[in-house]
């Protein structure tokens, strides 16, 4: 129902941010190779996000808008191994329920046209058939007042949008992201699989050059990163980035185990830029923890902050700093 997505829409949609989270999280999981976004109004009259992923059967359409209906883990084992960004079949329906969305989808074949006003299906027709799937979410918040009144200055929800785009982009290197907000760009990467120029498109060319990469691995945990060198830090816990099998997250220990690399190295208040990658067997993570799937639940925390630590201080003794 309606309201069922309603409800579920306050915790995965927060903020404009989290919708284009979530669409673009389902543009990676539809294996798209670009992914163009564009933003008005810091979200709120305009979140498009198009992208040349499989696309969405048109008999599968009105479904994907379903809650609980994901096409992405179809038994109760699957939850143990996710391998993918979403899950929860929960994206779609809760935007929808909260805005005017309109979406195009292909395989390949004729496309589908649906537009959504309110949750409620207004129109569905064939469309145009290049391969992908365009998204365009308007009027956000438009029927709860009380959230739009809750949210920041058009400046504060930019900047999350942009700061999530940047994370989603550190992710998956081998994607093209382009980011426009009222007709300026604020992203564009290469989607080459350059990690490198990711992290010079979003800190600008001079930070690469006080990068170095760190690598460390055991059985099943592998790291791989760049960090800044002592030299480049900011006032902010900020520009940590953890993922961890492509998906960006929260995590206290793990961040903490990054600044610890450092040791005496870093100023009080000064924090390093870290993109720290850490691919781990899906079974040791439990990403069912939280509707946004940004905390999740790691079995081997410790070694991997060890991991990590390890790492970073093996950089600076290499580099003799
Ligand atoms: P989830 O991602 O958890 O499966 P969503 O509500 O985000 O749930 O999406 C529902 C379904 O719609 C997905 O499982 C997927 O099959 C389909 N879908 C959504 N967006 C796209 C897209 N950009 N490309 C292809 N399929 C998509
Ligand atoms: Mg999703």
């Amino acid at each position: 129902s309606i309201l069922a997505d309603q409800i579920a829409a306050g915790e995965v949609v927060e903020r404009p941010a989290s919708v284009v989270k979530e669409l673009v999280e389902n543009s990676i999981d539809a294996n798209s190779t670009e992914i163009d976004i564009t933003i008005e109004d810091a979200g709120l009259k305009l979140i498009k996000v198009v992208d040349d992923g499989n696309g969405i059967d048109a008999s599968q359409v009105e479904t994907a808008f379903l809650r609980h209906a994901t096409s992405k883990i179809s038994e109760q084992r699957d939850l143990f191994r996710v391998r993918t960004l979403g899950f929860r079949g929960e994206a779609l329906p809760s935007i929808n329920s909260v805005s005017n969305v309109r979406m195009k989808t292909s395989t390949g074949n004729v496309g589908t046209e649906v537009v959504y006003k309110g949750g409620k299906l207004i129109e569905q027709k064939a469309a145009e058939s290049r391969k992908g799937t365009t998204v365009e979410v308007r009027s956000l918040f438009y029927n709860t007042p009380a959230r739009l009144k809750y949210l920041s200055s058009p400046n504060t929800e930019l900047a999350k949008i942009s700061d999530i785009v940047n994370r989603l982009a550190l992710g998956h290197p081998e994607v093209a992201f382009s980011l426009m907000s009222n007709g300026r760009e604020l992203l564009r990467t290469s989607g080459r699989g350059d990690l490198l120029q990711v992290l010079g498109a979003i800190y600008g060319v001079k930070t690469v050059t006080k990068l170095a990469q760190i690598k460390a691995n055991d059985l099943d945990i592998k790291i791989t990163g760049f960090v800044s060198l002592p030299e480049l830090t900011r006032a902010s816990r900020n520009y940590i980035s953890l993922i961890l099998n492509g998906r960006f997250i929260k995590n206290y220990p793990l961040t903490k185990a990054v600044i610890e690399g450092y040791g005496s190295k870093l100023m009080i208040g000064r924090f390093p830029i870290a993109v720290i990658k850490i691919n781990a067997d899906p079974a040791l993570i439990d990403v069912n923890v939280h509707p946004t799937k940004q905390e999740v639940r790691i079995s081997d925390e410790p070694e991997i902050g060890q991991l990590i630590s390890d790492a970073i201080r093996k950089m600076l003794s290499d580099k003799q700093l």
